[in-house]
């Protein structure tokens, strides 16, 4: 052990990680193997993947179905191209799959690695059709403060956390946020946007680009009639709609994709995480018919964009056998119905302890906010860490949860593979509130709470 984590200090520089703390404390989990919604470490102590790793692995761990999937494509054909009319029956079939299950008319796919790229991608997509249209001038994206869209060039700008920019030293051009819904109304929000978009010339906006559920932001679900009041402004205006489903596809919310609770339908919808739960990286953008259309006729000689893994064999086989799955095991209504035992549980929680503000979920998707005072939704100064406290004494107790401080805000986010069972989710609960009641007491000891 001692030897493996020197080793990775020297030689394995980790993302999203304090470097610091690597360096000093050294990493704080090495994880050996996974089974259900379980991990294990090197020392063989059991965990609970709270977070499904990094909201992603949906059918749990451990499954030799997809292991069993990707062993019988690499034997056959591990690898080959989709460039240049190239193509295979794994990534013909899992479009055909992914477009079948897309709400409205998207239709038509076009594979990635991941949901940075997968956003990228879009951007760059959606500038390329105004472009061939003879609008070249549509460059800018519309984003939300709050919103997370990945780590790639444009992704990394369409985010709206500032600290992402700050790393990379600048924010591209052409990328402006409106303000959320989350602690204010559709009607304010939607003003917001409103006022962007007239700011900046509705004839220079190329898209308008969110999240379902502000994942990275702290889970932020927006009020019922957000999105479809989204739908109409950006319709109004003449602005296509992007929607990142990277966390929210896939049944993570009680439905296929995040917008479907709302009945709401995208232009253009990204993906990820969800779509392999994790074995195979893959991810991908869906695009509606009538900018299909235009692609096929106006676009001409070769689409400058792709990468080599988009459409990788390998990942679609996964791709497909992990959906199959889902279906079968009916894990989109699982979550759901989880979903909302979730949520009680969170609401029984609230009544017991003083510092539990608001919490939500949608599906397995869900949050709890710590604060000061709930009656007056004040938040706790940050020296007192009571986010990363809690989490620290979940881990002690053997669940891994996320913490987001996103400015004074204290928030546990919950994602838990969507297998989980009514046992498990008491168990968590459990040991949520045990935990939560630990770091109350350790606050109300220290004297300026
Ligand atoms: N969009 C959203 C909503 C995400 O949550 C993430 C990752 N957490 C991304 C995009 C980026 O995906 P990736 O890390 O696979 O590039």
């Amino acid at each position: 052990m001692e030897h493996l984590i020197e080793l990775d200090k020297k030689h394995f520089l980790h993302p999203s990680t304090s470097i610091q703390q690597q360096q000093e404390q050294g990493s704080k989990l090495l994880v050996e193997s996974g089974e259900g919604i379980y991990l294990k470490d090197n020392q063989g102590k059991s965990y609970i993947d709270a977070m499904s790793s990094l909201w992603n692995v949906h059918i749990g761990h451990g499954r030799t179905e997809l292991a069993e999937a990707a062993a019988e494509q690499m034997k056959k054909l591990a690898f080959s191209s989709a460039f240049s009319t190239f193509t295979h029956e794994p990534g013909i079939r899992l479009a055909e799959k992914i477009a079948k299950l897309s709400p409205g008319n998207l239709n038509t796919v076009f594979f990635t690695s991941g949901g940075s790229e997968s956003n990228d991608t879009a951007i760059k997509l959606i500038r390329h059709y105004w472009k061939i249209q003879g609008q070249p001038e549509r460059r800018k994206i519309v984003a939300l403060k709050r919103g997370y869209h990945g780590v790639a060039a444009a992704s990394t700008s369409a985010t709206g956390i500032p600290e992402f920019w700050e790393m990379a030293g600048h924010m591209m051009t052409d990328f402006i946020h409106a303000n959320t819904s989350y602690q204010s109304t559709t009607e304010a929000a939607i003003q917001s946007l409103r006022e962007k978009f007239e700011a900046e010339g509705p004839e220079t906006i190329a898209a308008f680009m969110a999240e379902p559920i502000q994942g990275a932001g702290g889970v932020l679900i927006p009020p019922k009639d957000y999105f479809q009041e989204v739908r109409k402004l950006c319709d109004e205006y003449g602005i296509p709609f992007i929607a990142d489903e990277v966390i929210t596809g896939f049944g993570r919310t009680g439905t296929m994709f995040g917008l479907e609770n709302w009945g709401v339908v995208p232009d253009m919808m990204t993906f990820a995480k969800g779509v392999t739960s994790g074995y195979m990286p893959l991810g991908g953008v869906v695009i509606s018919e009538p900018i299909h259309e235009v692609l096929k006729q106006k676009s001409e000689g070769t689409l400058f964009h792709g990468f080599t893994y988009s459409g990788h064999p390998t990942a679609t086989a996964v791709g497909l056998k992990n959906i199959e799955l889902i279906e079968k095991e009916g894990l989109v209504e699982n979550a759901k119905k989880i979903g909302a035992k979730m949520l009680e549980g969170f609401n029984r929680i609230k009544e017991k302890l003083e510092i539990v503000g608001e919490v939500r979920a949608m599906g397995l998707l869900g949050a709890i906010e710590l604060v000061k005072d709930p009656a007056a939704n004040e938040n706790f100064s940050k020296e007192l860490n009571a986010g990363p406290k809690v989490i620290e004494e979940l881990h002690k107790r053997g669940v891994i949860c996320r913490g987001v401080t996103y400015e004074n805000s204290n928030i546990i986010c919950f994602a838990p593979p969507l297998i989980m069972t009514e046992a498990q989710l008491d168990d968590v609960l459990e040991k949520v509130y045990e935990s939560i009641l630990s770091v109350q007491q350790q606050l109300m000891r220290t004297a300026d709470r």
